[in-house]
Formats: C-alpha cells, structure tokens, sequence
C-alpha cells in the first residue's frame, strides 16, 4: 500500500493528520490472468466525518445490518488473522471479507484500509469487498446516499471514463 500525500478530497496533507482511509479498486484482467488497479485514492479523517454525516441513519442501518448478516465469516476470518498474527497484506486481501468469495475469481474488488500515523492499521480492516458484496451494498442503498456517493466519486475522479460505470462503495471510513 504505497502512501499517499494529499486527501484525495480536500487535498489537506496527510502528514497532518492522525488517520485517513484508503481505498484500492481492482479489475480483473482475464487476458493477462491477473488483477490491475483501476483507482486509488485517500481520504482524511475529517473528510469521512463530513459525508458520513451526510449520509442518513436509514442508510447507515441498513449498512450496518448488511455487514451483520455477513458478520460470521468476517470474525472467522479476522479471528484467524490475529491468532496466527498474519499481520502481512497479501493474507488480508486473497478473499473477500464478507463472503470469502476469492478475490482472483471476483471480475472487480476494493480493498480498504486504515493508516495511522503512516502506517496500515490491521484490526477490522484491510477489509475486501468482492464485486458481489458490492451488489449487495448497492441494492440497500437510498437514491439520496448513492449520490452522495457519486459526488464524492466525481469529486475524487473527476469523469475519467475508465471509472465511468464503476460501482462506488462505501469505505470502511464512511460507515
Ligand atoms: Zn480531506
């Protein structure tokens, strides 16, 4: 996970503040046989605080309850992580968090991230969400939060066509 400089959203140096959020998309390339970034960016602490406040609490539940409804596999996992202190990206990052849906076998997938004080935090996240959690995620979202969603992906990306009709998620930042 290289480090980032600026939030990707206010362009406030990150050296400055405590913690931020990153977010790594992949799309699966099937003739090379191999995953490629399609985006990256960074968000600072105060930033998420600011769309999250945005976002309504009917949103935020409804979230909230599908992240709980996938909860089992997700401790599993986690549980497994840090007793075996697998404290390196590549363990974190070859399933999806919530499904376990292989991440070689997803045609697009986000892993986020915390960083603090310069470095990736390992507790709940790196978290993955496989292209379809990301369905899922979209089929409970209201027509308001999506577009606030889309603001913040117009904003972070402006309208490079490369991410035109990418499905924009949620960080773990965000919720
Ligand atoms: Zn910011």
């Amino acid at each position: 996970m290289a480090p980032f400089e600026l939030c990707s959203n206010c362009n406030r140096s990150l050296n400055k503040v405590h913690r931020y959020f990153i977010e790594k998309v992949f799309k699966q390339n099937s003739i090379l046989n191999k995953s490629e970034i399609i985006y990256e960016y960074a968000i600072c602490e105060p930033c998420t605080q600011n769309i999250s406040g945005d976002i309504s609490s009917e949103s935020k539940n409804a979230i909230q309850s599908l992240y709980e409804l996938h909860s089992e596999y997700l401790f599993r996992k986690l549980d497994y992580l840090h007793r075996t202190e697998k404290y390196n990206i590549e363990s974190w990052i070859d399933r999806c968090s919530l499904t376990g849906k292989e991440t070689r076998l997803c045609s697009e997938y986000a892993v986020s991230g915390i960083i603090e004080d310069n470095k990736l935090v390992f507790e709940l996240s790196p978290l993955v969400v496989s292209d379809g959690f990301m369905e899922k995620l979209q089929s409970v979202l209201s027509t308001e939060t999506k577009e606030i969603l889309d603001d913040l992906k117009d904003q972070i990306m402006g309208d490079s066509p490369a991410v035109e009709d990418f499905i924009f998620s949620p960080t773990s930042g965000l919720i």
